[in-house]
């Protein structure tokens, strides 16, 4: 955000350089956060449409730091892809995410997924596949019991490395979902070209579903296109009954949403969803 004055030469305001010292601030506060065991991971869950369970949950992180408070990750992942810290972070997050599965799959014998966020700059990453592959093999988790989501903005750089890590993946038989779906601009030729397994409609055509005919338009022609290309298809942001009967109408397979559950860290999603019920 530089402005250049009619000589050529250019400077910054005092907003900017504040802008800048806070993104300074906010990457090396980052910088320890690992160390100082600030991250965490919140789950929430997916439940099927049908049959009402829970068959699985995204992953997602938590910064709560004792200068800035609870850093919302809209806020700090840019940050973290900028400076490169989004790597790092990005393994903390599989490790972790894949060792408490391990865990509850040992405790209450269940098949269930996570589905974990990976920004474009983790799948530039060389050693991506190989580090996944490991962690599934060390906690003995079949590769269909992780999905990893991604944005078009996956393939906005180089579509073609983008392709080839996409494919590895599936050859590992994990799973492919394309998150905010409807947001970019040519998204079908993605589902087209790339291994996907679900599509996650954006909450933003969620939200007007009450209000808007063209969104309710919109939603039945995504939903119906998934169901023609049999992807499954996840409806985000679910937050009424309304929503929720809309989308499982049109044939939605899955729900998320604070309507059906707010991300909620791992003991209170145990408790929730996983310990058996005594009735
Ligand atoms: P996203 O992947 O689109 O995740 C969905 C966001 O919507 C989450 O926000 C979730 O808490 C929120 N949400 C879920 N249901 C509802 C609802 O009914 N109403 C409303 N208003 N919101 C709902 P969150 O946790 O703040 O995450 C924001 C974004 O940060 C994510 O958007 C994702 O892009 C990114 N993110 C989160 N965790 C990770 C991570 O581990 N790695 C990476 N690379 N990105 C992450
Ligand atoms: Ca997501
Ligand atoms: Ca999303
Ligand atoms: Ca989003």
């Amino acid at each position: 955000c530089e402005i250049s004055n009619n000589n050529g030469y250019k400077f910054f305001n005092p907003k900017m350089e504040s802008e800048l010292s806070n993104r300074i601030q906010m990457e090396s506060l980052l910088r320890g956060a690992l160390s100082r065991d600030e991250l965490s991971l919140n789950y929430q869950p997916f439940v099927d449409t049908q049959s009402q369970n829970v068959i699985g949950a995204e992953v997602l992180i938590r910064w709560y730091n004792p200068t800035l408070g609870q850093v919302s990750p809209v806020d700090f992942i840019e940050n973290a892809e900028q400076s490169g810290q989004i790597i790092e972070i990005g393994y903390f997050v599989l490790r972790n995410a894949l060792k408490q599965l391990a865990y509850w799959r040992e405790l209450y014998n269940r098949d269930f997924y996570l589905a974990i966020n990976i920004s474009p700059v983790q799948l530039k990453d060389s050693y991506l596949i190989d580090k996944i592959v490991q962690l599934l093999e060390l906690y003995k988790i079949p590769g269909n019991l992780l999905e990893i989501e991604l944005t078009e903005n996956a393939f906005i750089h180089d579509a073609t490395h983008a392709q080839e890590i996409l494919n590895k993946l599936h050859h590992h038989g994990i799973r492919l979902s394309l998150d905010d779906f409807g947001t970019g601009y040519s998204s079908l030729s993605y589902l087209q070209n790339y291994p996907f397994n679900s599509v996650k409609i954006d909450r933003s055509f969620i939200r007007n579903l009450e209000t808007s005919e063209q969104s309710r338009q919109l939603v039945n022609t995504i939903i119906a296109m998934a169901n023609n290309l049999q992807l499954s298809l996840v409806a985000e942001g679910v937050e009424n009954q309304f929503q929720a009967d809309f989308v499982a109408k049109q044939g939605a397979n899955i729900w998320q949403g604070y309507h059906l559950g707010k991300p909620v860290d791992a003991n209170d999603f145990a408790q929730q969803y996983l310990i058996p019920s005594m009735t």
